[in-house]
């Protein structure tokens, strides 16, 4: 017996292999996705269960979307933080909960330190990861390039970097955020 959309093999030795990438990435193959190329992960952190791609679990592009659904009615932050590496020092814009794991996530080659420059506290996720998205469209043709950043963020975080020219613009934007906020 092979898998099928239907029905999984669990001895067969894709099966196994599937099961390896999962735990691999903080995931728990439980069953059946809706075409042959998905299956139904649970979350070993959160517990949430949903349906991903064999090749997002073996990229680890993924995210839970329970948990990311939820976080956009609590509290979040909108950070600027500046990244230093012997050959460069850049800013990052962004929004999290926890920006400490947050910066985790990004990982970062080993040498390379940061500063978190400024915080501005969202009652609502939403409201943070609105202004992060209007502070990128502003500048996106300000942005270090994706290619360029992916050597020191490992995996994630690489999209939004700023030279640090943009320093005072990024934190005139901030500022004026966190002045509106306080109104
Ligand atoms: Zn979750």
């Amino acid at each position: 017996m092979a898998n099928t959309a239907t029905k999984i093999d669990w001895d067969c030795a894709a099966t196994k292999k599937h099961i390896k990438e999962a735990k691999a990435v903080g995931l728990t193959l439980i069953g059946v996705g809706s075409s042959r190329h998905h299956r139904t992960y649970q979350f070993l952190e959160c517990g949430h269960s949903q349906e991903i791609a064999l090749a997002h679990v073996r990229d680890e592009r993924f995210i839970c979307n329970t948990c990311e659904e939820t976080s956009l009615d609590h509290p979040s932050n909108v950070y600027l933080l500046k990244i230093k590496t012997a050959e460069l020092t850049w800013l990052k814009v962004g929004y999290a909960k926890n920006v400490v794991s947050r910066v985790r996530g990004y990982t970062l080659v080993k040498e390379a330190s940061y500063r978190t420059i400024k915080t501005i506290k969202f009652t609502q996720g939403r409201d943070a990861r609105d202004f992060e998205n209007m502070v990128h469209n502003k500048y996106r043709k300000k942005k270090l390039l994706r290619q360029r950043m992916r050597k020191y963020h490992l995996r994630e975080g690489y999209n939004e970097c700023y030279p640090m020219r943009m320093l005072d613009t990024l934190m005139q934007e901030l500022e004026a955020k966190e002045k509106e906020l306080k109104r």
